[in-house]
């Protein structure tokens, strides 16, 4: 137990490692060392919760049509809009778009109202973006959607395989428990175009082309085969398929020389890579977005799963292929039936007996009788006019989703929508027509479950903020309006469990391996104090189960796996004359999502603080473009700005971007403005790792940072901007192709006369701030494009004080106080400690991550900044013995 026996243990809401959580009203939050996901450890990004908490920015009252409203007003609203669409256009014509920010109490009850009650089968997630793919190869391959293994098998691996995961920034804590497994004999491959933190644990990283991870691994399968290194007997008793796999696979990838061709890899490192595999039975692969986020996601997946199945290595200590999920609660969701081609609790449309089951289980009055439309086709849906009402719930699919000019249309064009958030102002409320505030983290309570198939509790430990309300009670509020009361007349989450767990129990003989029969009759008191398990939890495994299938019996119909055959794909989105270079995208370290929650810690932006586009340095010199200049990608639907980065870990003819930031955040920097809406035609995922760009520089002829106070009226929007909440100001980059008009343009953005002004028209240099009483109230400084500007860390201070004098004001035109060292970008976030000072320690012979902690304390805390640390002792080194 942590130490502090009056904690609320609950789980952090950010990725899909599900980290244990203790929370002591007014302390910092601190990992719960009792949870098995992390015990005790927490990223960069959990341990700053309690930065994200308070009622700024959250959405306070339930809203229609702009005017505030109570709750009675609100649920009528909501149902009279899906009766209306439901009695004129049928109803088909009510669409409902999740989250896996949900909780399973709250996914559960939406899906039961739209599916079994509403009679809609349109109700799909923002899951969908992120692992339907694994999804779908899990149904194909094993017969239901399961992860086999466990985490414990990421550190007893012999031979651990990463397949499009960036898991040091994505999944930080899962990576340090697979750095802390480290020993003599254990080997760990990487699998990405990219080069990154991650690629600090790899043995062997394979840079492949991008999309080409199907062709691997049909490589691998035909090179196990002509080495005699199957499961000959696995196969013969457990798998069907098996010849056809061969055949597809010998047929796209014959030899080596084929793979490495295909996959523009060295022979010798893919020979290597099938070795290691070949000879380790104890062999993990773990897969993610990389391999998810692409028109052909579902094959490389089952390319993936078919080597395991061949070597026999599915759901055995150290030896499973593992599907690792990006959101909180993307497996609660797809345990519900949240994807729109589920039904729910593992049950399909596709099978009678299972929609009769749903339906005799909710007695419904009018079940939806096929699957329904996903993500991309749902906005399509909205677009041409078919879906009347869209109901959001936790999520903003006008930043997130692809071809995003058009969903913003869709939104802007449908009759009713309805968006439940607990954030007021996201790029997706804006086109609300009812707003319906829902608890946030801290606040509500249920469950939530990991990527091993954890189900935890998150619990609440404050109390609701303005009029905010649980989803799924807002959900039975609704339902009760439009008649179906008896059906939703729960009073607390453990009644929502209760019944999802009688769902998964009913008429299940166990040839459903969701199943949580040992829940069904839970009372509240055991419900409070449920500690993590992973499903199963029924008669045979009361405990619950680590693993699944390690008896080679699945849970197709005939009990055994099956192998696909793949045709590996090309990413659809191919670079042309008009837009030659390909764009990835993904997550940073310190933030997560649309940054609606990390977004409020200011520590969490030290690490990055603005848009930016990764280059290879030849691309850069080859287009006459110079890192820190501000870049554009155009694409044929929207335009990305960002500061461009040399980084010769890009391959070149790629760039990387981040899917963060929107527009509370920046002018043009959405990364799914340049994704085309291709998906994958199994899955539905769309291709978000492969779009095409033209790259070159933004034109600009000045720049500008403007810091003022939060709210400050006078901020005018120049051509690029982007800005960052810090503690006490507001942080703007600004730039443009005017001509400035200094003095003007200054009383704009400070509102007001400055008292204190420099300008030197010449040099095109200008600073001007103004002040109330001794309070700093903003503060302006403009440069020519090509001048780097001060740190301004010490200038966002004096925002805290109230007693600036003479000599302070002149520092702050200055940007700094001279006495205080620069200490360039933050690398470590928890304890503030700079690139210059870390460069400074290693000079001085700090020469390991551990030394610099002794001497810096970075690295110390979450750990998040390990990679980081690595990588600059490295190029340090390397420019200390080129000096
Ligand atoms: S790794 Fe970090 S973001 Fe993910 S669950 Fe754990 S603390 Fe939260």
């Amino acid at each position: 137990m942590n130490d502090k026996a009056q904690a609320t243990c609950t789980t952090c809401p950010y990725c899909g490692v599900g980290c244990g959580v203790a929370v002591t009203a007014g302390d910092p939050v601190q990992g719960d060392t009792t949870h098995p996901a992390n015990y005790g450890r927490l990223c960069v990004k959990g341990s700053s919760l309690h930065e994200t908490l308070g009622d700024s920015g959250r959405l306070l009252h339930p809203r229609v049509r702009g005017r505030r409203t109570d709750w009675s007003q609100a649920v009528q609203s909501v149902a009279g809009a899906i009766r209306e669409a439901v009695a004129q256009h049928g109803p088909g014509s009510v669409g409902f778009y999740l989250s896996g920010q949900l909780l399973t109490e709250d996914y559960y009850a939406a899906n039961k109202l739209a599916k079994g009650f509403i009679g809609t089968p349109h109700v799909d997630t923002n899951s969908r973006l992120c692992m339907s793919s694994a999804v779908a190869a899990h149904k194909r391959a094993f017969g239901a959607d399961v992860v086999p293994g466990c985490y414990e098998d990421l550190e007893i691996a012999d031979l651990l395989v990463l397949v499009g995961s960036n898991a040091a920034w994505n999944h930080p804590i899962l990576f340090q428990r697979m750095q802390a497994a480290a020993r003599d004999g254990r080997r760990v491959v990487v699998v990405d175009p990219r080069q990154t933190a991650t690629s600090d644990l790899a043995d062997l990283h394979l840079s492949l082309r991008p999309g080409s991870d199907a062709a691997l691994f049909n490589g691998l399968l035909t090179w196990l085969a002509d080495r005699d290194a199957l499961d000959q007997d696995y196969i013969t008793a457990h798998c069907d398929g098996f010849d056809d796999a061969l055949a597809a696979a010998r047929h796209s990838a014959p030899d080596v020389e084929a793979v490495a061709d295909a996959c523009d890899l060295p022979v010798d490192d893919v020979v290597r890579f099938f070795n290691w595999f070949a000879d380790t039975p104890r062999t993990v692969t773990v897969f993610s977005q990389g391999v998810n986020q692409s028109s052909s996601g579902t094959d490389k997946g089952n390319a993936i799963i078919n080597c395991h199945l061949a070597t026999g290595r599915v759901g055995k200590p150290g030896a499973s292929p593992f599907s690792i999920t990006g959101q909180p609660n993307a497996m609660g969701g797809r345990e519900v039936g949240g994807l729109a081609n589920t039904l729910a609790a593992h049950m399909d449309y596709q099978n009678d007996a299972d929609r009769d089951r749903v339906q005799r289980f909710w007695r419904s009055p009018g079940l939806a009788d096929g699957p329904g439309y996903k993500a991309v086709d749902l906005f399509d849906a909205v677009h041409r006019g078919e879906i009347k009402v869209l109901w959001i719930m936790a999520t903003n699919p006008a930043v997130s989703l692809p071809d995003n000019a058009r969903v913003r249309e869709a939104l802007a064009s449908c009759p009713t929508v309805i968006v439940s958030d607990c954030v007021a102002e996201t790029d997706t409320t804006a086109y609300a027509d009812i707003l319906l505030p829902a608890m946030g983290w801290g606040e509500k309570d249920g469950t939530v479950t990991n990527s091993e198939r954890r189900i935890s509790r998150q619990r609440a430990f404050l109390p609701p903020t303005g009029e905010a309300r649980p989803d799924w009670w807002i959900i039975s509020e609704v339902a009760r309006e439009l008649g179906y009361g008896d059906a939703f007349s729960y009073t607390a989450p453990v009644d929502v469990f209760r019944e999802h767990a009688a769902l998964s129990a009913f008429e299940n003989q166990g040839h459903r391996p969701f199943d949580l029969t040992g829940f069904k009759d839970m009372n509240s008191e055991n419900y409070d104090g449920l500690a993590p398990i992973q499903w199963p939890v029924n008669q045979r495994y009361p405990q619950g189960r680590s693993r699944i299938f390690d008896d080679g019996r699945f849970a197709t119909p005939n009990g055994r796996a099956q192998f696909i055959a793949i045709t590996p794909d090309q990413p659809v989105q191919q670079p042309d004359r008009d837009y030659p270079m390909v764009v990835n995208s993904g997550r940073i370290r310190d933030q997560w999502h649309t940054m609606t929650r990390t977004g409020r810690a200011a520590r969490l932006w030290q690490h990055r603080a603005e848009p930016f586009i990764d280059v290879h340095p030849q691309d850069l010199e080859r287009l006459g473009l110079k890192a820190g200049q501000l870049g554009r990608l155009d694409g044929a639907r929207g335009t990305f700005v960002g500061r461009l980065q040399a980084v010769p870990e890009q391959r070149p003819g790629e760039v990387f971007i981040p899917i963060h930031w929107n527009r509370q955040y920046a002018g043009h920097a959405l990364a799914s403005d340049l994704m085309a809406a291709v998906v994958d035609p199994v899955s539905g995922q769309p291709e978000s790792k492969h779009g095409v760009a033209r790259l070159s520089a933004a034109p600009v002829r000045w720049r500008a940072r403007l810091l003022c106070r939060p709210g400050h009226t006078g901020v005018w929007r120049a051509e690029h901007w982007s800005r960052v909440p810090l503690d006490g100001c507001e942080s703007w980059w600004l730039a443009g192709e005017d001509k400035a008009d200094w003095p003007d343009w200054a009383s704009r953005w400070l509102g007001g006369q400055p008292q204190v002004e420099m300008h030197d028209a010449g040099a095109g240099r200008y600073r001007a701030a103004r002040f109330h009483q001794g309070q700093l109230l903003a503060v302006l400084m403009a440069e020519p494009a090509e001048s780097p500007f001060p740190d301004l860390g010490w200038l966002a201070t004096c925002f805290e004080r109230d007693d600036l004098a003479a000599a302070d004001r002149r520092a702050i035109l200055a940007g700094r106080d001279a006495d205080l060292p620069d200490i360039g970008p933050v690398i470590c976030s928890c304890f503030q400690i700079g690139q210059k000072q870390i460069e400074a320690a290693i000079g001085d012979g700090s020469d390991s991550p551990e030394a610099l902690g002794r001497q810096l304390k970075c690295g110390t805390n979450c750990g998040s900044c390990m990679p980081e640390l690595r990588k600059l002792i490295e190029t340090t080194q390397i420019a200390m013995e080129a000096e």
